[in-house]
């Protein structure tokens, strides 16, 4: 049976592969279809396009972008971007420099509660124009001023704690426009992870196209719910690993292995979509 993981970071935002490492994994467990998904970027599309290609597995270019509807955080996968639309471009842009200021006001927090930690050591491991969080949470273990990443997020990153600093974030209904006018398909990452349910009616009538149902973090129950939810609301089935590099000594990616009758569904509307945005545009 064919399968596919459609949730993979690199490290062009916060993960530790390389898209080469990340495709190799990929082939060696025996991916049809690979999705790149990296927060607020497409810039690692290009290398993993050509990774993929030169292991025979079918590549889908996207990105994770952090939405927000009534202050609620969700998270919005696009797939089958255009990795050089212009609008979708400038906006990742936008939240690209909010996030590399955050890292500074993160470690300025960080100093004003004794931490010393240094904010070149956050940008020596964060060589992208996406860090995030777990930049920080690696500088501040190799430093030895935590012993793992857990401690990291729960002592001082996680919400509500000293050195929380927020993200730009697009509201959701803006957040799927901008996947649709990239020419892909919007997704609402891991909702069982945001306690996003009682907003699900709102994304659909505003066009989401999918859900992701299978997540590292989702238990079976949490899954089941959610291909229920995805079939009342006519939604597109999606899963994968949100593998961002090793986890307890392997690669998070293999753990989610979603049929590829799903990659099939979305390619078909994809493509039922384009000869009505061609049309539109005569
Ligand atoms: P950010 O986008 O900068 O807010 O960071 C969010 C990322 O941090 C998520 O994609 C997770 O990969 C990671 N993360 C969140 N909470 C934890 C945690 N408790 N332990 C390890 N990683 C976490
Ligand atoms: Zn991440
Ligand atoms: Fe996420
Ligand atoms: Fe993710």
């Amino acid at each position: 049976m064919k399968f596919a993981d459609l949730h993979l970071h690199t490290q062009f935002s916060d993960g530790t592969f390389t898209p080469e490492e990340l495709a190799g994994h990929g082939a060696r467990l025996g991916f049809a279809a690979l999705a790149l998904t990296d927060h607020d970027t497409v810039e690692g599309c290009a290398r993993m396009a050509a990774a993929c290609a030169a292991a025979g597995i079918e590549f889908i270019p996207g990105a994770e972008l952090t939405a927000e509807y009534e202050h609620t955080e969700l998270h919005i996968l696009g797939y089958f971007l255009d990795t050089q639309n212009k609008t979708l471009l400038t906006e990742i842009a936008r939240f690209q420099v909010v996030r590399q200021q955050r890292i500074h006001e993160m470690v300025a927090l960080l100093n004003e509660v004794n931490v010393p930690l240094e904010v070149e050591s956050v940008f020596a491991l964060a060589n992208c124009k996406s860090p995030g969080r777990p930049h920080v949470a690696r500088a501040l273990v190799k430093a030895g001023l935590v012993s793992n990443l857990d401690e990291a997020f729960e002592r001082f990153l996680k919400k509500n704690r000293p050195a929380w600093v927020p993200k730009a974030k697009v509201s959701a209904l803006e957040g799927i426009d901008l996947v649709h006018q990239a020419g892909g398909l919007a997704v609402m990452a891991h909702p069982g992870l945001n306690r996003t349910d009682e907003i699900i009616p709102a994304l659909v009538d505003a066009g989401l196209d999918g859900i992701e149902c299978f997540h590292t973090k989702h238990s079976t129950a949490a899954s089941e719910r959610y291909l229920v939810i995805a079939e009342k609301y006519h939604l597109l089935v999606t899963g994968g690993s949100d593998c961002h590099g090793f986890s307890k000594g392997k690669p998070l990616i293999g753990g989610i292995k979603l049929p590829y009758e799903h990659v099939e569904k979305l390619k078909a509307k994809v493509a039922e979509r384009k000869p009505a945005a061609m049309n539109a545009r005569e």
